[in-house]
C-alpha cells in the first residue's frame, strides 16, 4: 500500500493545478448591472458599423469591472467581444491572465461562439454569464457555428466553467432581431440591384451614376484580365504539348 499516499499526493496536486473549486458567482443585482453594461457595449460596437455583441470580465469579490471589449468583426473574425475583453484583460494585468481568471467572471450579450468559448477555456474564468443563446440567432436566420458553450466547456478538461445562460435575454435578444432585420433590408436591397448593364461603352454625365459604373467597370476589367490569363495559360500548355510530342 506504499503507492497509495504518493497517488493521494498527486490527486490534490493535480486539483490543485487543474483549479477545481468554485469561484463566487455575481448575485442578481450585480449580474444585471454588468450584462446592461455589456449590453451598452454592444451598442457602441454597432454604432461604430460592427455586430452587436459587447462583453466584459467583472470581479463578483469587488463587485467591479475589469475589463471590456466589442466586436470588430467586421474586418477582423477573430476580433469578437469576448476576445477584445481577454485582450484588454491581459494588456491591464501585471499578472497573466490564468492567474487571475480563476477568480473572474466573463459577461457577453450573447452566448460565446466555439472560437470565444475555447479562449475562454483556455484562460480559466470562474464563470461565463451570457444573454441571448446561439439557437436564438439562428433562429432569426443568421450565420452561427452551431456548437453550444455547455459543450466546448464539457470538452475542456483543464477547468470547471459555470455557465449561465439567459441571463436578460430579455434586453439582449432584441439587439440580435433588429440585426437579423437589417441583414435582411441589406440582402433585399442588393437583390433589387439592377444588374450589370452591357453597355460600358454609353457614357453618363449624372456624378454619382459615373460613380457605381466605375464600380463594375474595374470589376468587367478584373474579369478581363482573367480571361486573358487563361487564354495564355492554354496557348503556353498548347506549346508544351507540342514540344513534348516532337521529341
Ligand atoms: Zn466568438
Amino acid at each position: 500500500m506504499g503507492w497509495l499516499l504518493p497517488l493521494l499526493q498527486l490527486m490534490v496536486l493535480l486539483q490543485l493545478m487543474v483549479g477545481v473549486h468554485a469561484a463566487p458567482l455575481s448575485n442578481a443585482t450585480m449580474q444585471a448591472r454588468f450584462m446592461r453594461r455589456a449590453i451598452e457595449l454592444a451598442l457602441e460596437g454597432e454604432a461604430a458599423g460592427n455586430d452587436p455583441y459587447g462583453a466584459l470580465i467583472a470581479d463578483p469579490t469587488r463587485g467591479a469591472i475589469v475589463a471590456e471589449g466589442s466586436n470588430h468583426a467586421t474586418h477582423n473574425p477573430i476580433w469578437h467581444g469576448e476576445m477584445s475583453a481577454i485582450a484588454n484583460l491581459s494588456a491591464l494585468s501585471a499578472a497573466s491572465v490564468y492567474a487571475v481568471a480563476g477568480e473572474l467572471e466573463l459577461y457577453t450579450t450573447a452566448e460565446p461562439c466555439p472560437m470565444c468559448m475555447a479562449a475562454i477555456g483556455w484562460s480559466g474564468f470562474g464563470a461565463v454569464l451570457f444573454g441571448t443563446s446561439i439557437p436564438f440567432i439562428i433562429g432569426q436566420g443568421q450565420a452561427q457555428i452551431n456548437v453550444r458553450a455547455a459543450e466546448i466547456a464539457a470538452r475542456t478538461p483543464m477547468h470547471n466553467i459555470t455557465l449561465v445562460g439567459g441571463v436578460l435575454a430579455n434586453e439582449t435578444n432584441p439587439l440580435y432581431v433588429k440585426q437579423a432585420a437589417a441583414a435582411r433590408r441589406r440582402a433585399q436591397g442588393r437583390a433589387a440591384e439592377p444588374p450589370a448593364a452591357a453597355d460600358e461603352g454609353e457614357t453618363h454625365g449624372h456624378a454619382a451614376h459615373g460613380r457605381a459604373r466605375h464600380g463594375r467597370a474595374s470589376h468587367t476589367h478584373g474579369k478581363d484580365e482573367a480571361v486573358q490569363l487563361q487564354a495564355r495559360l492554354g496557348s503556353v500548355l498548347q506549346e508544351v504539348a507540342a514540344a513534348s510530342s516532337a521529341q
